[in-house]
């Protein structure tokens, strides 16, 4: 394979896309940062650089490290600023309409060899490159959150994904220090499919008495190890993307155990995402996290 990455586009500056920056700045490579929120583009360099100075304190890094990875990166609104990179990897909002509008902009704005990545949790692969003047060179990559600490990434070949690109892919993940695993393009690939029915019965547990918030997590947590309780993990992914996630179980395999939690429903439409708009199952506007119900 003779394709060299050097400058990769990440679009979309929340949680995911600041992670995802993270990483790749880390291992050397330039990195072109868009959000269609200016505040949010111009917070994430504030973000990525927090939580760089947080691994430079725990001695995972130096602080060399952090700053040659910092000026790495520039963060902005306008997508001219992708006309050379080799790769883009979407990780917008969790919301088919919206990755669609995202990826058929960027085409008109990358050269016809760079590789589009989706970090998507949940939606079709095929469909999205469908969408796309490149299906060949578009392929799902998908982390997992906190992106700097957690050791996978789940690639999902679509069925017009070339095999040249899932595997140019497959060797950047092996270069970030990361394991690849290869998931078939069906709703949710693997880790979703199975942790967010999990989750969303967590949900309808708390809905129907079965236990508070907190007797869930801790039952969780203490009777089966897990190092967050699933209403906790809920919050964490932000509950409006866990809500899309069982959207897209529903519908796309059609079976009625995948219903999202009417609880679940109730607290996006209050805009109660979790952690991010600080109040989900707990409220995180003190200094420790107080469940809510
Ligand atoms: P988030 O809400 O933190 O961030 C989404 C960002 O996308 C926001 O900054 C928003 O302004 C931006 N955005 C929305 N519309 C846009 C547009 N048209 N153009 C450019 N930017 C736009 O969400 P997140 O948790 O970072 O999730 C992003 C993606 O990553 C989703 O597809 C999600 O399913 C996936 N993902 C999330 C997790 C998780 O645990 N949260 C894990 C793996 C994958």
């Amino acid at each position: 394979m003779s394709f060299e990455i050097k400058k990769i586009g990440v679009i979309g500056a929340g949680q995911m896309g600041n992670g995802i920056a993270h990483v790749f700045a880390r291992a050397g490579y330039d990195v072109r940062m868009l959000d269609s929120n200016a505040d949010a583009a111009k917070a994430s360099l504030v973000k990525i650089g927090a939580n760089m100075e947080r691994e430079v304190k725990r001695g995972q890094i130096e602080a060399i490290d952090k700053a040659e990875a910092m000026v790495r990166i520039t963060s902005g609104t306008n997508y001219a600023d992708f006309s050379d990179c080799q790769l883009v990897v979407e990780a917008a909002t969790e919301d088919e309409t919206i990755k669609k509008a995202i990826i058929l902009e960027l085409c008109n704005h990358v050269p016809d060899s760079t590789i589009i990545a989706s970090n998507t949790s949940s939606i079709s692969i095929t469909r999205l490159g469908a969408h796309t003047d490149r299906p060949g060179k578009f392929v799902g990559m998908h982390f997992m959150n906190p992106v700097p600490r957690m050791e996978l990434v789940e690639i999902i070949r679509g069925i017009a994904t070339d095999k040249d690109t899932y595997d140019i892919i497959k060797e950047l993940t092996v270069k970030l220090g990361k394991t690849p695993v290869s998931a078939e393009d069906f709703p949710a690939f693997i880790v979703n499919r199975i942790l967010l029915p999990m989750i969303n019965e967590a949900v309808y547990t708390l809905y129907e008495g079965v236990g508070s918030v907190l007797s869930i997590d801790t039952a969780m947590k203490l009777g089966t190890h897990h190092p967050m309780g699933p209403l906790e993990l809920a919050d964490f992914i932000g509950l409006d993307t866990c809500l899309a996630v069982m959207h897209v179980l529903h519908e796309g395999l059609a079976d009625t155990k995948y219903r999202p939690c009417p609880l679940l429903v109730k607290y996006v439409e209050a805009g109660w995402l979790g952690r991010k708009s600080g109040r989900g199952f707990y409220d995180y506007s003190g200094d420790e996290p107080v469940p809510t119900r």
